[in-house]
């Protein structure tokens, strides 16, 4: 099967380190196994997104040499995907319709048993919540090794479409990734634990599962995640060499010391690319 890998950011803001690390780690599987790379944009969540950062992480990924084999797709246009998978699903009897609040959900903690713990109320509209079964999924992954992890005791009866009529990361990434016809998803070592629920809405849609390959993380000087909304700095693309350097050098992976342009740089980069130097641990990168 012809590789297809993709890189899929959240419009949460500028590109950072820890961002361009999994657009280069993904690209450089992708055109290693001579396959294409494509974008999607992760825009379900208007209330976390920063107005213009999406087209700013578009505008900046080429200037770091990353360009899409198609154009990207965009969440926010999906609705009509995600409506279908949301009615598959009820005809599945796999989902139930909560109508907990906050102060309710705090206080019973995740939902497993496959109902709601309070009243329907038919002037509210519910979120729907996926019934997860007491089974163990395991996958491989092709840095992290082999994974297991009890649905039901981990990720609970999880929410697919917020109360507010938004579609859950989980859902939209496991019907994308089909639509895109992804074949491995190579992304940070954070959702290596969402990846069981990816797999078991795979499983329950009929879709087809890709690899999984997640990256080790760049970590800030305290150890927590560098990410847009932590307000990590973001990497500068008028002058995307030496972050580049940094991300090609956080990957393992030897970096031409002559390279003129970004371009240069990651072509050189594939030449010696080899998936077995990516370290598994995440590290610490000092901003
Ligand atoms: N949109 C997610 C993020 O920016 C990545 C999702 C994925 O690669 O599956 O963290």
């Amino acid at each position: 099967m012809d590789y297809r890998g993709r890189y899929a950011p959240s419009p949460t803001g500028l590109l950072h380190f820890g961002s361009l690390v999994a657009a280069v780690g993904s690209w450089l599987c992708a055109r290693h196994a001579g396959g294409r790379w494509l974008l999607r944009m992760e825009d379900i969540d208007p209330p976390r997104e920063v107005p213009g950062s999406a087209a700013a992480i578009l505008a900046a990924l080429p200037a770091f040499g990353l360009a899409a084999d198609e154009p990207a797709l965009h969440q926010s246009q999906r609705g009509t995907a995600y409506d279908a998978a949301l009615a598959r699903l009820l005809e599945l009897d796999a989902v139930f319709p909560c109508w907990c609040s906050r102060s309710e959900l705090a206080a019973l903690g995740p939902h497993r048993d496959g109902r709601c713990a309070s009243q329907p109320d038919p002037n509210r509209e519910p979120a729907w919540r996926l019934r997860t079964p007491d089974i163990e999924i395991a996958f491989d992954d092709a840095l992290q090794g082999p994974q297991r992890q009890n649905l039901r005791e981990t990720a609970g009866d999880f929410v697919i479409r917020r109360v507010e009529g938004l579609y859950s990361y989980q859902l939209a990434c496991v019907v994308d990734d089909a639509h895109q016809g992804i074949t491995e998803v190579v992304r940070g070592c954070d959702l290596l634990d969402s990846t069981p629920r990816q797999i078991y809405l795979q499983h329950l849609l009929d879709l087809p599962r890709p690899r999984y390959r997640h990256l080790p993380l760049a970590l800030d000087a305290q150890g927590r995640k560098l990410s847009k909304s932590t307000q990590a700095l973001p990497v500068d693309p008028a002058d995307p060499l030496p972050a580049l350097r940094h991300a090609l050098d956080f990957l393992g992976q030897p970096s031409p010391a002559d390279a003129g342009d970004a371009q240069e740089m990651l072509a050189g980069a594939l030449l010696r690319f080899d998936p077995e130097r990516i370290p598994q641990r995440s590290g610490c990168f000092v901003i």
